[in-house]
């Protein structure tokens, strides 16, 4: 018989493990975290790339209800970051409900059963609920470059690191200068022979205030917790106050743009080269990045930028699109992820038999970044809109396990076989909200080209407000917004009134 659970978690990152525990706080024992990998951590298992770190403050990339007195530096390693996600599925006893090597191949809805039928790679199941947290950033995107298959070297991606392959004393091209390339760059640069850096459009890069966290402040964090809690609240209360100039007034972040100026100047005294690094957009509009490391390594003798992109490969030879060619041993893409296009999105069927990518041809939507329409009882962990660009996504995701929660509690309510559907109207008024807003924003109306806008130019990442205003957006489900399907023939509209339709149980 088929193994039938009342949750199915998918992906064991923040999100995922995010709601295995609350779905225990909650109660909710039954239920599985669905993981295509063999341990825990997302895209912090995935990304293990030379100089991988994380450049929002541990004390605020972290779990609220998992505070880690110990954290090493103001900003921790991914090695650091990835063992606080073994720590909390273990202190929160979560290892039970694990299931390794478990890919989600297919996602089906049972109208009759209300239900998902899960295909994966270990078997077949069955879940009242799916909460679907795969994040934006895990699939990696590799650009078709013409002639990739003629290269005789090694290809990898920033987030497969090839640790068995040794860069040393090769001649290696980088392509790409996003926060994973800017990370790498230093990390790589005095071991290879040569590094070519391919840039398609420079990035903002301010200086990144990092140190060591003291022993005596992590005495105090473990003796009085409540000095944590007031280095996190201090974290967050900036970002929070930051967040007007992102989204209302981004010409106040032009005084930013300095300081960013002055970190490069500090590193790069050609004024050719300088002239190269400087973008020509408001910074803010792409993601902007710390690094005090990576300027003083473009001043090295050993790199070379080029402009424009890699547009074709013949053989070992790199060309950019502005005709600039190297030879190389080694191609690192560090050219980001599938975010707008995710690919579990192709293996949810919903209620009309449309995948869920079919449903997002024009875009991805959701209601409050959490459900879809014509998908019920199917949740999503930083979907659409919940993307931030000034501070930690924990916070987003605590917000969306609680909007998670209050999902659970309603169902319990409304009792016997039940799911919800979001409406296809909530839904739009939710979107033409928060398009609305964004049209002000540095993401929308800043001057550059970024992952945070899909391919018809519409933001479908980002929230456009504080992590307070989402916060109190997704506390509760507001039943309005929600389609009650019940098994086996009735729908109960906004709870007022009762129609049957034929299901053809
Ligand atoms: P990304 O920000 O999407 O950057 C991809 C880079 O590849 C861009 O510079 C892009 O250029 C470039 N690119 C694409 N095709 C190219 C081509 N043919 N030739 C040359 N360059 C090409 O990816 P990412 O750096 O992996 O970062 C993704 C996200 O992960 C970040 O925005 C951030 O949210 C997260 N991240 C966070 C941290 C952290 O410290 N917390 C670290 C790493 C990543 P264009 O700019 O012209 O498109």
């Amino acid at each position: 018989m088929t193994e039938h659970v009342r949750v199915a978690v998918i992906g064991s990152g923040f999100g995922g493990l995010g709601a295995a525990v609350r779905l225990r706080r909650e109660g909710v024992t039954d239920f599985v975290v669905l993981e295509r990998a063999d341990s825990v951590g997302g895209t912090w298992r995935d990304n293990s790339y030379p100089g991988c770190a994380c450049d929002v403050p541990s004390h605020l990339y972290s779990f609220s209800f998992a505070p880690h007195p110990d954290w090493p530096r103001t900003y921790s390693g991914q090695e650091y970051i990835r063992a606080y996600l073994e720590h909390v599925a273990d202190v929160f006893r979560l290892r039970s409900h694990l299931r390794f090597n478990s890919e989600v191949k297919k996602l089906t809805w049972d109208a009759e059963k209300l239900r998902w039928g899960i295909e994966t790679s270990s078997g077949s199941l069955t879940a009242d609920v799916v909460v679907s947290a795969t994040g934006a950033l895990s699939d990696p995107k590799v650009p078709d470059i013409a002639g990739i298959d003629t290269f005789p070297g090694k290809v990898f991606h920033s987030a497969r690191w090839d640790h068995d392959y040794d860069l040393r004393g090769k001649r290696v091209a980088m392509i790409g200068t996003g926060a994973s390339a800017i990370q790498i760059v230093p990390a790589i640069q005095p071991e290879v022979a040569h590094l070519t850096l391919f840039q398609r459009t420079p990035p903002w890069v301010m200086p990144r205030v990092d140190r060591a966290i003291s022993g005596a402040e992590r005495w105090l964090h473990r003796k009085l917790p409540i000095t944590a809690q007031a280095r996190r609240g201090l974290l967050w209360g900036i970002r929070e106050l930051q967040v007007q100039a992102f989204t209302k007034r981004p010409g106040e972040l032009g005084m930013v743009e300095q300081l960013a100026k002055r970190n490069m100047a500090r590193a790069i005294k050609d004024a050719d080269l300088r002239a190269r690094l400087t973008p020509d957009y408001r910074i803010g509009c792409k993601r902007i990045l710390l690094s005090n490391t990576y300027y003083p390594a473009l001043a090295q003798p050993n790199v070379d930028l080029v402009d424009g992109g890699l547009s074709e490969i013949r053989g070992s030879t790199l060309v950019a699109a502005d005709g600039t060619e190297a030879e190389v041993d080694a191609i690192v893409f560090g050219t980001g992820f599938h975010v707008t296009d995710m690919p579990i999105a192709d293996r949810v069927v919903g209620a009309d038999g449309r995948t869920l990518a079919e449903s997002w041809k024009d875009g991805m939507k959701s209601l409050r970044g959490a459900t879809a329409a014509g998908f019920p009882n199917w949740l999503t962990i930083v979907g659409p809109n919940t993307g931030l660009g000034n501070s930690s996504m924990i916070l987003m995701i605590e917000s969306q396990l609680n909007y998670m929660a209050d999902f659970m509690r309603q169902l319990d309510v409304l009792g016997g076989r039940v799911a919800l559907e979001a409406r296809p109207s909530a839904v739009n008024a939710w979107n033409r909200e928060v398009q609305g807003r964004m049209k002000r924003t540095v993401w929308n109306s800043g001057g550059c080209e970024s992952w945070y806008l899909d391919a018809n130019g519409v933001n479908t990442t980002i929230w456009p407000g504080t992590t307070t205003e989402f916060r109190r957006a997704t506390r509760r489900i507001d039943l309005a917004e929600y389609e009650v399907l019940r098994a086996p023939t009735e729908v109960v509209d906004k709870g007022r009134t009762k129609k049957t339709v034929e299901t053809g149980a």
